[in-house]
């Protein structure tokens, strides 16, 4: 086994004889994906076998905003006074989650998400019937809804019905904490479940036939081999960490500042995988947040490219806009704001030019000669009469900057905080399963949360990460679980 793995390479094990652990359903990784996997497989009687290559556990689920995407009419929603239905919600997903999202899994959790709802309450994940104002951000309250994507922004608004669908587990702030404390709870109690802790997968070990049987492990300097007797179910986070991989199949990310994510997401879930004969999907997409507000106040800006023109209703999700800046726009973007409108963004962008008119601000910007100007006059001519005939910004936020100074908020790629993670990953069905370049399953080889591609094929809105992952992991893992050998 030593030998295999010199090097630390991910691969696949062959003629494998002797094992140091036996389990129904092995499981890598213990963010959230890998936790709902577990419980779930264990809920249908199966012994599992939890591999985290860390101390604790927890993942990036752990440090996340906690924001769980939940729709069709959750009693949250209801309590809250929104109207929702799964039809609805699957309209939204598939408009926003594109292009060419999956339209299967998003149809198939919009009809589920109630009952997922009810699955996370059973695990005492707490979500208050209350709604903040706010949007995108986890709430500074523990509210337990808010908007957490484009819902009620243009063109989404009149796809669907706007509805929020970001809850909250009720912690004020980053909530991702309480997720993982209330699952990783659930799975102490659970006698089917064992958790081995500073244990990495390192390659998976296949049988004679094809069929996936278990894994080899590295701890405190050692490699053994565990069996999955029944399946084994790759939820090892994603690969935001792996700069080569990002190099080679997104690089746009590297030009992000911040790229979010534990450690863990070094992307040897998803190599394991492939490894073993699985197909890779998207993995040039990723979750790109251009965080300009809160304050919300600054949405009455505008957001200009290089060429000083804007290129997007500054109402929509900040994921929405920084996915439109970095990949549309080279990264080239300023809010535009005028003395009235001013506040220092939560995020800190910095001031890159003022002016006493939109000619002088567009010379320090070294816009094109005359671009803001003509900008901020068809802006200014349509927004004194409450309208936005070419974004289409919601009213509340149409107010001319004529308040003199102007200034330019600088939210350019190279010194605004741009935040990353990646949504690429293992091709699976509803299931898990991970299947081949032509749609076949690996036999006995399951996967979810960021080690696959989910839910959003682009086009991110908050919540759908953890969603996808916890949603996915418990039909992974119960789908593990049912397999017959
Ligand atoms: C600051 C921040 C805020 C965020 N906010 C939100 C939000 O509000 N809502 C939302 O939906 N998403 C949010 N996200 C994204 C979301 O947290 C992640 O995409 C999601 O948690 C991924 O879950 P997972 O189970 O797939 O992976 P993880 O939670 O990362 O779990 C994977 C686990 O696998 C372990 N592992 C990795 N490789 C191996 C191996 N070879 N062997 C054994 N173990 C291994 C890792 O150590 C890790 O514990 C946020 C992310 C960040 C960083």
């Amino acid at each position: 086994v030593s030998d295999v793995l010199r090097g630390g390479a991910s691969g696949v094990l062959r003629g494998v004889s002797s094992w140091q652990a036996e389990a129904d359903v092995v499981v890598v990784g213990l963010g959230c994906a890998g936790a709902c996997a577990a419980l779930a497989a264990a809920a249908r009687g199966a012994r599992v076998l939890l591999l985290e290559r860390s101390s604790a556990g927890g993942g990036t689920s752990a440090l996340s905003g906690g924001l769980v995407y939940l729709g069709g009419g959750t009693p949250v929603q209801k309590a809250c006074g929104f109207e929702d239905d799964p039809e609805n919600m699957a309209r939204y997903l598939l408009a926003a989650c594109g292009p060419a999202p999956d339209e299967a899994k998003i149809r198939h959790y919009a009809e589920h998400s109630v009952e997922h709802f009810h699955w996370l309450s059973s695990c005492d994940v707490p979500f208050r019937a209350s709604f903040h104002p706010g949007t995108g951000i986890e709430p500074p309250t523990d509210d337990g809804l808010i908007f957490s994507g484009s819902e009620n922004a243009y063109p989404f608004c009149e796809i669907a019905r706007p509805a929020p669908r970001g809850h909250c587990p009720a912690r004020p702030g980053a909530a991702g904490g309480l997720l993982m404390e209330r699952l990783i709870a659930r799975i102490a109690v659970a006698p089917e479940v064992r958790v081995e802790s500073d244990a990495r997968a390192e390659a998976l070990v296949v049988a004679e036939d094809g069929r996936i049987v278990g894994a080899a492990v590295r701890r405190a300097g050692e490699t053994f081999c565990v069996r999955a007797r029944r399946g084994l179910v790759l939820a090892a986070g994603g690969f935001i960490q792996n700069r080569a991989m990002v190099a080679r199949h997104a690089p746009a990310l590297l030009r992000c500042k911040i790229r979010i994510g534990c450690e863990g997401d070094d992307g040897s879930g998803i190599l394991l995988g492939m490894a073993a004969g699985g197909a890779a999907m998207r993995l040039d997409a990723g979750s790109i947040s251009l965080p300009f507000y809160p304050p919300e106040g600054l949405k009455r800006g505008i957001l200009v490219n290089g060429a000083g023109q804007r290129f997007i209703n500054e109402d929509a999700y900040y994921g929405r806009v920084g996915e439109q800046a970095l990949l549309r726009q080279d990264g080239r973007a300023f809010l535009i704001v005028d003395e009235a409108v001013h506040e220092r963004p939560m995020a800190g962008m910095e001031v890159a030019a003022v002016g006493e008119s939109a000619q002088e601000l567009e010379h320090e910007l070294g816009l094109p000669a005359g671009s803001l100007q003509a900008t901020l006059r068809l802006y200014n001519e349509h927004a004194s009469r409450g309208e936005d005939p070419l974004f289409h910004k919601r009213g509340a936020y149409l107010k001319p900057l004529v308040d003199m100074p102007l200034g330019a908020l600088d939210c350019t790629v190279d010194h605004a905080i741009y935040a990353a993670f990646t949504l690429g990953g293992l091709h699976t069905d509803l299931d898990g399963r991970v299947l081949d370049a032509a749609d076949r399953p690996v036999p006995g080889l399951f996967a979810a949360g960021r080690t696959t591609s989910g839910l959003a094929a682009q086009g991110y809105s908050s919540g759908l990460s953890l969603a996808d992952g916890s949603y996915f992991g418990r039909r992974a893992g119960a789908a593990a679980a049912a397999e017959v050998v």
